[in-house]
């Protein structure tokens, strides 16, 4: 993973936070109102009261760090980002532990990656300091929505886009940094329960040196028109494969994948350069790692997979981000093959990683690699 050193203290944290003017809504949601949204949090549907901001100008830098009510934004329609796609984001989480302190997980990896992300889509990087600031203090400001729910927390949605009122084809001299919050249940609506998956061979979500390795919304936006079509076809999510030979495995839309073999050996597509490089799937190679399991970081064709299958020598396959963290996969279907995987149930060694992510995520496990970092 590529990482930049953490942040480390509380302290440190506090200072970065406090670089963000408090301008308090003077509406926020009745109580009655956000206990109703806490109480049955559904995937990225209610916000909190407040998001918080940072400008940027060629001239003058980042400036304005402020949280303040959340809203719509007035956008010019000549607005660049709605022409050009010039955009970026990250998706991480707020945990409440037992005793109320609130720790998030392994921010300076999103952060790097927030990073890399801004220059392959020549956006302005922002600091660490001010990634981890505007998390914290948004935070702090609206922590009455962190919910308290078993395998429950608040979602943390940082972005950026072109706002520079201009339709010439150039990187933006202007940009938007915010961050917005959303209480979160389990992504999908039936819970850790296996998905289905159909293996696109004729649509791909990126190319060698295309924007595949950073988190943009355009990668989204490719898709979307596959994972209908899946949809279409009885499946839950679509698996891309290489652009270049439509022979190995990538990811999901918006997930990576591994395979677990019936030897306990463990792999997962190595990183070309059209894969997101997860902060789950580096998190999860360390866990399965320490475990005792020989994780292989390669090419995977689906050939491999499909006779896999068929013969048993391929015994669990899942998928894992932060949104959904670790999620099985009961079968995979594709032109000419629908397959099992394993029983259709979830496997063990799946939901053993499952469950030792979640551990250390919600503060019932030692954190033992130092991944999480305290809000508050
Ligand atoms: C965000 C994302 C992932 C998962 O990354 P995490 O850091 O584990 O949340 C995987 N693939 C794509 C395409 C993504 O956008």
């Amino acid at each position: 993973m590529t990482t930049t050193p953490d942040l480390g203290d509380t302290e440190s944290v506090t200072r970065a936070a406090d670089a963000f003017e408090l301008r308090r809504t003077d509406a926020p949601a009745p109580d009655a109102e956000r206990a109703a949204a806490l109480a049955h949090p559904r995937f990225g549907t209610v916000f909190t009261d407040h998001m918080a901001r940072v400008r940027w100008t060629s001239t003058d830098g980042w400036h304005d760090r402020r949280v303040e009510k959340y809203g719509p934004l007035l956008l010019d329609p000549a607005t660049a980002v709605l022409h050009y796609g010039q955009e970026i984001f990250e998706g991480l989480k707020a945990y409440r532990h037992p005793d109320g302190s609130v720790w998030t997980f392994r921010p300076e990896a999103n952060a790097a990656r927030f990073a890399a992300s801004a220059r392959r889509l020549a956006l302005p990087e922002l600091p660490q300091e001010d990634f981890l600031g505007a998390i914290a203090a948004l935070v702090r400001t609206d922590a009455a929505w962190i919910p308290t729910g078993e395998e429950t927390s608040l979602y943390l949605r940082p972005f950026m886009y072109a706002s520079e009122k201009f339709l010439g084809v150039r990187p933006t001299l202007e940009a938007e940094f915010l961050v917005i919050a959303s209480p979160v249940g389990p992504y999908f609506a039936g819970g850790v329960a296996p998905v289905s998956i159909w293996v696109a061979e004729d649509y791909h979500r990126a190319g060698p040196g295309g924007t595949g390795n950073a988190k943009c919304g355009g990668n989204y936006a490719a898709s979307l028109l596959p994972q209908q079509e899946a949809y279409a076809k009885g499946c839950d999510q679509v698996c891309f494969l290489d652009a270049a030979t439509s022979t190995t495995l990538e990811e999901l839309g918006g997930m990576n994948v591994f395979v677990v073999h019936a030897d306990g050996r463990v792999s997962t597509p190595a990183l070309t350069g059209s894969i997101l490089e997860g902060v789950t799937r580096s998190s999860i190679i360390r866990l399965l790692t320490d475990a005792g399991h020989e994780v292989a970081e390669r090419r995977i064709l689906l050939s491999e997979l499909t006779t896999g299958l068929r013969d048993g020598s391929i015994v669990e396959v899942f998928a894992c981000g932060t949104a959904a963290v670790v999620t099985p996969i009961g079968r995979l279907a594709g032109e000419g093959f629908d397959l099992t995987v394993g029983d259709g149930g979830p496997g063990a060694v799946t939901t053993r990683v499952r469950a030792e992510l979640t551990d250390i995520q919600y503060g019932r496990a030692v954190d033992r690699h130092g991944w999480l970092q305290r809000l508050m």
